[in-house]
């Protein structure tokens, strides 16, 4: 039974020297527990803040103690009346393969509607951080310019979509020829910029978006975002879901000062965690679910094999190995 542990908290980039394997007993299950089986492991770019001792909005791992993040798991032994074994759940949990679990904070998936993982990234959490930030926070318009950044990423393809759906013309910014093809092709992207080809990144937004940009959904914050932000129209709105540009800094990072941009165009800028918006998950998950089954909204997900490919996966995340929700299954 291998539990993966944070062996050191990462200086600028991680590195797979900053977790630790070990190995356990498998559990049994305690009165009222579950013995959980891990099947499929969300890596997340916030999992980095968590690594950081530092004050945020969830506490941060500790040193030696096991990471954790949403986990797709089997029942494989139950003492709660309301659990059987084969029963998948969802959860926050640790990275380890066999973890006894009280059930408190579970929910309950049904591989009879949706694959497994699709309730780790377009029926979870990515997918509602998509809906909505977009919804609550960009309120985009029909016939306005959306655009999205980390547009390739779990949340930003379905940003693009919702925005599509929602009548709005969509461009995303991503970081690979690959992922601006798939953008246009497939999620019907009106236009998609690969920012590590764009020399003059404010001409090729100015060029995508003729008519300005009236929503901007953030994923990456940084030099992406300055760019951005010249080309905000009168009463844009900005929802800050994300800066994973800036994760890995070790200094506070400068850049040009935004006040005036914000001032004259009228902009609102607000960043939100998704927790924000608990009471509208329920009707949330429904439409995303709907729009999945009627076809209207793609799941998209990058799985990669093996318990012990945890860490690397997460990594990868910063390298923009991953289209869609990155997604490790056990
Ligand atoms: P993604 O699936 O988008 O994966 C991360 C992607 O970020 C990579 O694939 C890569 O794509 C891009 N990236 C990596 N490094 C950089 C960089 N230096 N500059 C620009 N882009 C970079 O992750 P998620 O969809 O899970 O998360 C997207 C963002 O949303 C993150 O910032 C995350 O922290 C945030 N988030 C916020 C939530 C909230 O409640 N506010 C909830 C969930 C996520 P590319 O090839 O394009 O470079």
């Amino acid at each position: 039974n291998k539990t993966i542990l944070l062996n050191k908290r990462p200086q600028g980039k991680p590195e797979l020297s900053d977790f630790k394997t070990i190995t356990e007993t498998i559990p049994a299950a305690g009165a009222g527990e579950l013995v959980l089986k891990t099947r499929y492991v969300s890596v997340d770019p916030y999992l980095r803040g968590r690594m950081n001792d530092a004050r945020s909005y969830v506490p941060p791992f500790q040193l030696n103690e096991p990471i954790q993040s949403g986990i797709i798991a089997e029942v494989v032994e139950s003492k709660h009346a309301d659990y059987q074994t084969g029963d998948f759940v969802s959860g926050m949990l640790a990275w380890k393969e066999y973890q006894n679990f009280f059930c408190k904070g579970l929910q309950r998936v049904d591989p009879s509607v949706a694959s497994l993982s699709s309730y780790l990234g377009v029926l979870g959490m990515t997918g509602l951080t998509a809906y909505l930030g977009l919804t609550e926070i960009g309120k985009p318009v029909e016939g306005e310019t959306l655009i999205v950044s980390g547009a390739g990423g779990a949340v930003g393809t379905v940003v693009g979509q919702v925005g599509k759906l929602l009548g709005c013309r969509v461009v995303g910014i991503t970081g690979s020829d690959e992922k601006v093809h798939l953008l246009r092709d497939r999620f019907s992207f009106d236009e998609a910029i690969n920012y590590k080809k764009s020399l003059h990144l404010k001409q090729a937004i100015r060029a995508a978006c003729p008519d300005g940009v009236d929503c901007y959904f953030d994923n990456v914050g940084g030099e992406i975002s300055d760019a951005v932000m010249t080309q905000l129209n009168t009463f844009a709105r900005i929802a800050v879901c994300g800066a994973i540009s800036l994760y890995n800094e070790t200094e506070v990072p400068t850049g040009p000062r935004l006040q005036p941009i914000i001032l004259t165009r009228r902009a609102t800028m607000q960043g939100f965690i998704i927790s924000d918006f608990s009471k509208q998950f329920a009707s949330a998950s429904k439409q995303l679910a709907t729009w999945l089954g009627e076809g209207k909204l793609t799941a998209t997900e990058t799985i990669v094999e093996g318990f012990d490919q945890i860490p690397q996966a997460f990594l990868d995340l910063f390298e923009g190995k991953n289209t869609g929700k990155m997604i490790v299954k056990v």
